[in-house]
């Protein structure tokens, strides 16, 4: 397998001719038949991002504030199908087109504003140049650019390699893999550009997400909407 990098000519796009990334049908990522099977994640199915427990618009329960939380959520869709097809579709290969068309069926949430910007996640060194790209990367650049807000990548970095999560089974430990995991650069950009949409492509415990955005808030961001592809 080569290797090739986000900025270039994806040669894979050229060679070989789109696919249904659930049943394999030529022409669409999504063909009609496996996109309706995809289910849109309802305002009233919506979660707070700091317990895990439903709460109407994924805005953060008072309760549950804190100083260094997140303040509210947005997952598009549940985790499971094509959906779930398409994630790990492009966690082992970089397609543009597939990100461009999973964002496409987005519905755009009014919670975020034109005044935002958008900071993906971050994989740690070791494991972007063992890849290539970054997929929370990929699909945060197509919401964005959805979303008309600009990206940020040199924010938010790794502060050391941890376990990918998948590795982990017990909730627990996922959560305390992902402790301090996070070191801020540019703060001051931050300062001043306060509202951030955090994004990744899953959201499982939340456990990354809370500490990215703890991560954030004590260098200065006022303002954090977490925002994920599927859940
Ligand atoms: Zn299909
Ligand atoms: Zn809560």
């Amino acid at each position: 397998m080569f290797r090739y990098n986000v900025h270039n000519v994806n040669i894979l796009d050229v060679f070989f001719p789109k696919r249904c990334v659930a049943c394999g049908r030529i022409g669409t990522y999504f063909c009609d038949a496996c996109r309706v099977k995809i289910r849109p994640i309802l305002d009233n199915e919506r979660i707070c991002p700091m317990c895990g427990r439903s709460a109407f618009g994924g805005v953060t329960h008072p309760n549950c504030r804190t100083r260094y939380g997140i303040d509210g959520l947005t997952s598009f869709f549940h985790y499971d199908g094509p959906v779930r097809k398409a994630v790990k579709a492009l966690k082992y290969r970089y397609v543009s087109d597939l990100a461009k068309e999973f964002v496409g069926l987005i519905r755009i949430p009014e919670q975020v504003g034109n005044d935002s910007i958008l900071v993906p996640i971050p994989l740690h060194g070791i494991r972007y140049r063992q890849r290539g790209f970054n997929q929370a990367e990929v699909l945060g650049r197509a919401v964005a650019q959805r979303l008309h807000i600009p990206v940020r990548t040199d924010i938010l970095r790794r502060a050391r390699a941890t376990p990918p999560q998948a590795e982990i089974k017990k909730r627990e430990d996922r959560i305390k893999n992902m402790k301090n995991s996070f070191s801020i650069h540019n703060s001051l950009f931050l300062i001043h550009n306060s509202r951030i949409v955090l994004f990744d492509d899953v959201c499982t415990t939340g456990a990354t997400l809370r500490n990215a955005a703890s991560a954030l808030k004590r260098a200065g961001a006022h303002h954090i909407w977490a925002m994920t592809i599927a859940r």
